[in-house]
């Protein structure tokens, strides 16, 4: 049986670990928080991530746990609605999509549906030497241990890409911003719309339904070039971000004062993430740590679900045969990530514009976009575009649990 080492075990780590534990492989994943990793907004599963969802089992369990959002609203800083696009406006193709559920309620859910695999808490890789018959890692922790494979899924700084393909400056692309999430109390009834402050400066303060109505998900999101900062140092961050939004309008202070006692806040930058290679010899890469394109273009649970799902299947179908699997896996998901990591037209610049002029011009154009003349045009638009990619279904074969044939979907 073959071992896979998984760094990573946010969404696509859970993901692989399913998925080639399924096809016979002996996966082990490697995390380095010291638990699953609760927080994080909504995150969207549309077309094929929806498939893999369910070709898992575990559509009932997100299906129960799904949001009801209504639409996203631009608000003033007195709270007045400046524009709105209401999930039906967009047939779905929108910034609310059929199917949202909170990335923590999914983590959760794949981490249950992942029990039997062994999850190595609070440790990381500090060093990978790979030769013709696998790889021998080094952990933080002091083990050694050796794998036939070692996949990162560790995201958009990933240490396996860092250990096995380069520094991060040669494929991560910041696209000038910085955003937060963190769970805080409700300062209003949402009705089950997603609210959205800007503020001048490029700042967002948004505010995102939670499935307990008592509490919201807060996000911060601020412009700002490359900044240097402890990622392991919460309380650092928490004043970076304090910093840039006191004294804002709307619930700022409310989300301010939330945001000293979050217990689930995360900080980032916004960035995308583009590997020409998937793969170097016996490492290869999943979801953020290999295609990311920023929380500006979203997606990135369905392609890091995906992304699993095939690169699993076609390591199996390739009966273990990294060198074949890792090309096939490449071919197969690089149209989709591209289609998937394009930007909104005028990305972050139109997006959280600097200016007060700039702001009631994005709002201008966001209500002629969504006026019943142009919803439809819209909604024809880059993210209503079906899939680039065909699912193919990677079915056990009878008789051998561990063959697996890669048939196309129909
Ligand atoms: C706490 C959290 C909240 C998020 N909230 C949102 C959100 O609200 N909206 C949104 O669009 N996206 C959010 N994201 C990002 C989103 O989950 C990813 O863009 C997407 O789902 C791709 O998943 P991934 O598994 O590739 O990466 P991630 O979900 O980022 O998971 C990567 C995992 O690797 C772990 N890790 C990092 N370095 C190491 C290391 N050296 N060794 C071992 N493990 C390591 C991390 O702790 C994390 O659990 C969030 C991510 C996290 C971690």
């Amino acid at each position: 049986m073959k071992t896979v080492l998984i760094s990573g075990g946010g969404i696509a780590g859970p993901a692989l670990a399913f998925w080639l534990r399924r096809f016979g492989f002996a996966p082990t994943v490697v995390e380095i928080a010291p638990a699953p990793r609760p927080g994080g907004q909504t995150v969207d599963l549309r077309g094929v991530s929806r498939v893999v969802a369910d070709r898992m089992g575990l559509l009932p369990a997100v299906m129960e746990r799904r949001l009801h959002e209504r639409g996203l609203e631009y608000v003033r800083a007195d709270g007045r609605r400046s524009a709105a696009m209401p999930a039906e406006l967009l047939d779905g193709a929108g910034p609310v999509a059929e199917i949202e559920i909170l990335r923590g309620d999914l983590a959760a859910i794949l981490a249950g549906a992942t029990t039997e695999v062994e999850y190595l808490y609070g440790d990381s890789v500090t060093a990978l030497d790979q030769d013709a018959a696998g790889v021998d890692v080094t952990f933080a922790s002091g083990t050694r241990r050796r794998f036939d494979l070692v996949i990162g899924a560790d995201g958009v700084h990933s240490r396996i890409r860092r250990l096995a393909f380069g520094p991060e400056e040669e494929f991560v692309r910041h696209l000038g911003g910085y955003t937060s999430y963190f769970t805080i109390e409700a300062p209003e009834d949402l009705n089950h719309w997603m609210k959205l402050y800007t503020a001048p400066g490029g700042r967002w303060v948004g505010l995102r339904p939670d499935r307990d109505p008592r509490y919201v998900k807060a996000l911060l999101s601020f412009r700002s070039p490359l900044l240097s900062y402890d990622r392991r140092d919460v309380a650092a961050q928490k004043r970076l971000v304090r910093s840039r939004f006191e004294g804002l309008g709307w619930h700022t202070a409310h989300v301010l004062r939330g945001l000293d006692t979050a217990d689930d806040f995360y900080f980032d930058t916004t960035s995308q993430v583009v590997v020409p290679r998937w793969a170097r010899g016996r490492v290869a890469l999943v979801g953020d740590a290999g295609y990311c394109g920023s929380p500006m273009a979203g997606h990135g649970t369905a392609l890091s679900l995906v992304g699993a799902y095939v690169l699993a299947g076609e390591l199996a179908a390739a009966d273990g045969d990294h060198e074949r699997a890792f090309a096939a896996y490449q071919a197969r998901m690089q149209p989709y990530v591209e289609q998937r990591m394009e930007l909104p037209p005028g990305g972050i610049k139109l997006a959280m514009p600097m200016s007060a002029f700039g702001i009631a011009y994005r709002d201008l154009m966001l209500r002629v976009m969504t006026s019943r003349l142009l919803s439809g045009v819209l909604a024809k638009t880059a993210a209503a575009k079906p899939d680039a990619i065909e699912l193919p279904e990677y079915s056990v074969q009878r008789g051998d649990p561990f063959r697996v044939a890669a048939e196309e979907a129909e």
